[in-house]
């Protein structure tokens, strides 16, 4: 079964960008790196990386793509958005709180799941769209609070870990880490 070869943005200005970039290209896509409101441009997906999300937001602001990014992902393409992406796409963040864009009617907590030292790996529960798949936490933000559009896909010990509203996709794990691609290939057939 080929999918089709699509146009991918993956947001390179701080973070994990590059193995993101390599599980696109596994699954036949071209990945691109964006640094600037103009690198949007042409683009049929996008991936917000994990990272620093103070960082990502001050670089973004320094880029002045602010407005851009949000009428992309406003404009109903997919996107997936991972770990410090899904803090950015949120409705509030909390510890601490911080500027985000509200793609997605959750609140998250950063750093919830442990610091630096208390990253882990374990597998997803049972059943979803995806199964036991491998789940790979860095210093990984929680969804505490989830509103009423927002469809769990994944959960770890009951908890939600990956969520979707629309065309935004959110995990607070990193899926580009693991060598499973079920989650990129679910949004990006
Ligand atoms: N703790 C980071 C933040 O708050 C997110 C961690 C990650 O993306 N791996 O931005």
């Amino acid at each position: 079964m080929g999918s089709a070869r699509s146009r991918i943005g993956v947001l390179a200005l701080q973070g994990g960008y590059a193995a993101h970039a390599r599980a696109l290209e596994e699954l036949g896509h071209e990945a691109v790196e964006v640094r600037s409101s103009e690198g949007l441009q042409g683009l049929e997906g996008l991936i917000l990386p994990g990272g620093e999300s103070t960082t990502q937001l001050k670089l973004l602001g320094l880029a002045e793509m602010d407005a851009p990014l949000d009428a992309f992902v406003r404009s109903g393409k997919p996107v997936l958005a991972t770990c410090a992406g899904a803090i950015l796409s949120a409705a509030s963040v909390r510890d601490f709180d911080q500027r985000s864009f509200g793609w997605l009617d959750v609140a998250v907590a950063r750093n919830a799941w442990g610091r630096q030292v208390f990253s882990f790996e374990a597998k997803a529960d049972e059943g979803g769209p995806f199964g036991a798949i491998p789940l790979v936490f860095i210093r990984a933000p929680r969804f505490v609070e989830l509103g009423a559009r927002v469809e769990v896909l994944a959960t770890y010990q009951g908890e939600p870990v990956m969520v979707r509203q629309g065309n935004v996709y959110a995990a607070s794990f990193h899926p580009e880490l693991s060598d499973d691609r079920s989650v990129h290939k679910i949004v990006f057939p």
